[in-house]
């Protein structure tokens, strides 16, 4: 954990949503979102926008105080459908295989964990709540989350949804860098990835989005 959160506030309802890559969070959460008419926040997307800025100013990614310093000053517009970086679009190469790789090493600084996670909060309680997803928002972001969903699927399955997503990389190269950003993100010392004891876990390798997304609204009761 990265230390305590301040207290969420009445009525903010927020949903997190964890899993690894490719296991379905951006869509579901998106539909889920939809469905409650709250908004959704890509915490990945956060991440990827570090490391671009990271990349962009040609900072070493081991010179962790550094890229700590960059989270904390970098001006991030994530909505629907773009992301905007000091101003810069960079939507597109925030995807890019560049990214991809150095990403883990970015979001492995516990000091870039927490200026992100104090955003992320800020976030919800300016919008009374939120759909939320990523990779630690059930366990350190929002513990106090209304609904804890993790979400898994085959890495098959998952390296060929990835694959499907970015048509310039081929399923081995995308196969090779899932396994290469599961194990990072699981075994980082700082809020690895990890299922809530409390989360509803729903594997959706054989499962369409409309499915995993009846079954969260009828758990929200
Ligand atoms: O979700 P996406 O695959 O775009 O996330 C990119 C990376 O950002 C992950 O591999 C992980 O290293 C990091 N991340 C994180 N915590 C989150 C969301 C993403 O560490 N809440």
């Amino acid at each position: 954990m990265s230390g305590p959160t301040e207290p969420m506030g009445e009525g903010v309802r927020v949903i997190a949503i964890d899993g690894p890559a490719g296991s379905g969070k951006s869509t579901v959460a998106r539909r889920l979102a939809e469905r409650l008419g709250l908004e959704y926040l890509d915490t990945g997307a956060m991440y990827r926008s570090v490391a671009f800025a990271a990349m962009a100013r040609e900072i070493d990614l081991a010179d962790a105080e550094a890229i700590v310093e960059l989270a904390r000053t970098s001006d991030i517009q994530i909505d629907d459908t773009t992301v905007v970086v000091d101003g810069v679009d960079a939507t597109t190469q925030i995807r890019g295989p560049e990214v991809t790789r150095s990403v883990s090493t970015v979001a492995a600084i516990s000091g870039v964990r927490e200026v992100l996670r104090v955003r992320q909060r800020a976030w919800a309680v300016e919008r009374g709540g939120g759909v939320l997803e990523g990779r630690d928002i059930g366990t350190v972001v929002f513990p106090d989350a209304e609904l804890k969903v993790y979400l898994s699927a085959s890495v098959s399955v998952r390296a060929e949804r990835r694959a499907g997503e970015v048509s310039a990389l081929d399923y081995e190269t995308v196969a090779a860098d899932l396994a290469a950003r599961d194990a990072a993100d699981s075994t980082r010392q700082h809020d690895p990835l990890t299922q809530a004891p409390d989360a509803v876990h729903i594997d959706t390798t054989d499962l369409t989005v409309d499915q995993v997304v009846d079954e969260l609204i009828a758990r929200l009761g």
